[in-house]
């Protein structure tokens, strides 16, 4: 084994490998960048190496500069991750050249590899069951016109240099031929400087199921069962599963097989993963071959027990595989989801941000989170936006599933959008549920994932005013206990008998609607209920908030008889439900704060977007009135003043005049003196 490996990579992968490095004894070192100099990879590794500026082809592209610092420490073998130079042929011969182990496959698997029509030509002769297609030399209209017109149509035309979904056409009919052929071809060339073409049957409703294989340098192969990832966007997997649903143990054994038989053609040795496109009637046909580790490996890890990282070192420092065929052994049920900064909503457009606070699901047997990031980092705009991969296990699909969506109401992340709603509200989708999935999944479900609009309000309204009510009670609660005084306002805990006011109007907004939504305080016999009036209809509420030492902030709330509980999410003004039909976000609009001409800040004291701090209007111990200017930003050319969301006390200013400030920093802290008169009318 290895006494010392570099790690060339970053993020989450980079501190998944080092664990594993770690409880083997291993010694590693990080690579970095000016944007990673204080990353979490770099302080769990023993040693960190600085390559470059920022961006990675500046840094953690540069093979050469990786290669340096490996030499300069010492270590003996390069893990490359996944991404940046983990396929890259070339730094895996100058690994060779300069002795050190590329913890990965040989070179000529690499590169057998990098060619759609060179793979599918060498797993034709190995006997892989290929998609129907062409894949030939002459690349002339009337050859690749006629296969398709052979096949029958819809078709695919695919570049065979292609990757990540580009240069790709679906040919519907004949006469959209040469159309969707100039098209792909166009594409190909501007991406791949190379438009040769290939064409195969185009599956209307295929799975994305993979193989997970292993080899060793002792001709040993095994496969660790399968992943079904076909729950994809733009060809980016979203949420993927192990083992796939409804696979037979023939149909697993076949695949496996098959994916041997792709691993073995090419002479592979490490772990790699075979991708098949899995068609409704259980044909299965090769996609292709990923010669690395997968972001999705853990779901593997979960449901066969074993350590694939643990594996590619072994292997690679040339001990046999660990386990034979019949000794891995496939039990319960694993999730991933990928958490992203990135607004759903808003065509999964990346964000950036600084993690003002990131609060994750405890882990467990159940719960595996693999990040790369703390509460305090940045997402910055140099890498790919991921925040975390959030894994569970359970005995079955069902449970599993149950598991997936209760972590994902946990989560607790501000600073920067996240796609956790999104996943949440796939999660828990009817059809995701029935495992009615294919590739089109997403595209197919639209309305039901991004269902917000349409979804009534009926129950989710009197939940979010009574979880208001009940906060309010509860902090009121804890300050009586606070003052020790028996004549304090507060010590009778009722917020609510201050100014003998019971009934209280709130104003929720949810996707731009405001909706007002009446309180009233009452009483039957001993009993205290609230009476709830949303657009003139009645409901009778009591309920309770369950705050554990976690995050878990759950409201039991009965509502017209009906009991249900809730997980909440409260930060500001904003309020998300995480119910079992999906999440429902709220913002608690306040009654006027001299705000109505800053639409970007509803009295929030976290700044609106990045930009600098124009003035600060205020001291540290000041007491402030409601709608009083406490700090002037600017960002975007633009003025946004932020005004205090109600009378209380300045504790503390956290940025001077002219500090760069990033969008979600908290820029002081504040103190709102307790008052009634917000909600009551
Ligand atoms: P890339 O290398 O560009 O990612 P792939 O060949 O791996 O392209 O295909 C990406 C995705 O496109 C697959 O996961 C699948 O969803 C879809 N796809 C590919 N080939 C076909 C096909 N013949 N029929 C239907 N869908 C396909």
């Amino acid at each position: 084994m290895f006494n010392k490996i570099l790690i060339a990579n970053r993020g989450e992968i980079a501190c998944r490998i080092i664990k594993t490095a770690k409880q083997m004894g291993v010694l590693t070192v990080a690579v970095y960048s000016d944007a990673d100099k204080d990353a979490l990879h770099v302080h769990m590794a023993d040693e960190a190496v600085y390559i470059g500026p920022s961006p990675s082809r500046e840094s953690y592209l540069l093979g050469d500069k990786v290669i340096a610092a490996a030499k300069q420490t010492g270590a003996q073998a390069i893990h490359p991750g996944y991404g940046f130079l983990s396929e890259n042929a070339d730094f895996c011969r100058n690994c060779a050249a300069e002795n050190i182990t590329f913890i990965g496959p040989p070179v000529g698997a690499i590169e057998a590899m990098g060619s759609k029509s060179a793979a599918k030509n060498i797993m034709e002769k190995a006997d892989v069951p290929l998609v129907p297609g062409y894949h030939g030399d002459d690349q002339s209209r009337d050859i690749i016109k006629k296969a398709a017109d052979d096949m029958g149509y819809p078709v695919l035309l695919k570049a065979t240099a292609g990757g990540g979904g580009k240069g790709m056409r679906q040919v519907w009919s004949e006469n959209e031929f040469d159309e969707g052929l100039a098209a792909a071809k166009r594409e190909a060339m501007s991406s791949f400087g190379d438009d040769t073409m290939l064409v195969e049957k185009y599956l209307t409703q295929p799975r994305h199921v993979e193989i997970q294989v292993f080899c060793d340098n002792h001709e040993n192969a095994v496969y660790l069962f399968e992943r079904d990832c076909s729950v994809q966007r733009r060809h980016q997997k979203v949420i993927e599963e192990a083992p796939a649903f409804s696979m037979s143990e023939e149909l697993r054994a076949q695949m496996g097989e098959s994916a041997i038989k792709s691993a073995q053609a090419i002479g592979y040795q490490g772990a790699g993963t075979v991708e098949f496109l899995l068609d409704f009637d259980g044909s299965f046909y090769f996609m292709e071959m990923n010669t690395r580790l997968q972001v999705e490996h853990p779901v593997t890890e979960m449901i066969s027990g074993q350590d694939l990282v643990e594996w590619q070192l072994r292997v690679a420092s040339g001990e046999h595989l660990p386990k034979t065929q019949d000794e891995l052994v496939l039990n319960g049920y694993a999730f991933e989801a990928r958490i992203y900064a990135e607004d759903a909503d808003n065509d999964f457009l990346p964000a950036t941000g600084k993690l003002t606070l990131l609060k994750t699901p405890v882990e467990s047997k159940h719960v595996r989170i693999d990040t790369g990031v703390r509460q305090g980092d940045e997402v910055s705009v140099y890498y790919d936006p991921m925040i975390a991969k959030l894994i569970v296990w359970d005995e079955n699909r069902e449970k599993a599933l149950q598991r997936l969506a209760k972590a994902l109401s946990e989560y607790r992340i501000n600073g920067v959008v996240t796609n956790i709603d999104f996943l949440y509200n796939l999660a828990t989708s009817a059809p995701f549920k029935a495992a009615d999935i294919d590739t089109g999944f997403i595209e197919k479900n639209h309305d039901l994932i991004f269902h917000n609009n349409e979804k009534p309000l009926v129950n989710e309204l009197p939940i979010a005013a009574l979880f208001l009510i009940l906060s309010k009670e509860n902090k009121a609660k804890q300050q009586a206990q606070q003052s020790n005084d028996p004549h304090s306002p507060w010590y009778n805990a009722n917020a609510w008998r201050l100014n003998e006011a019971n009934l209280h109007t709130i104003v929720l907004a949810h996707n731009d609607t405001e909706y007002s939504v009446t309180v009233e305080q009452k009483r039957k016999g001993n009993d205290a209920y609230y009476s709830i009036d949303v657009n003139g209809e009645k409901f009778d509420c009591q309920g309770e908030i369950l705050t554990t030492p976690h995050n878990d902030d759950t409201i039991v709330a009965t509502i017209n008889g009906h009991r249900s509980q809730t997980t909440f999410n409260h930060f500001e003004n904003n309020i998300s439900l995480y119910r079992t039909n999906g999440v429902f976000n709220f913002t608690q609009i306040l009654p006027d704060c001299g705000q109505s001409d800053d639409d970007d800040n509803h009295g929030g004291l976290v700044a609106p977007m990045n930009g600098t701090m124009v003035s600060v209007l205020v001291k540290s111990g000041e007491q402030v009135s409601k709608g009083q200017p406490l700090v002037i930003m600017e960002a975007m050319k633009m003025e946004h003043t932020i005004k205090a969301p109600s009378n209380g006390t300045i504790d503390e200013i956290y940025f001077n005049e002219g500090d760069m400030v990033d969008g979600g920093a908290e820029l002081l802290a504040f103190t709102a003196q307790e008052t009634t008169s917000e909600d009551s009318e």
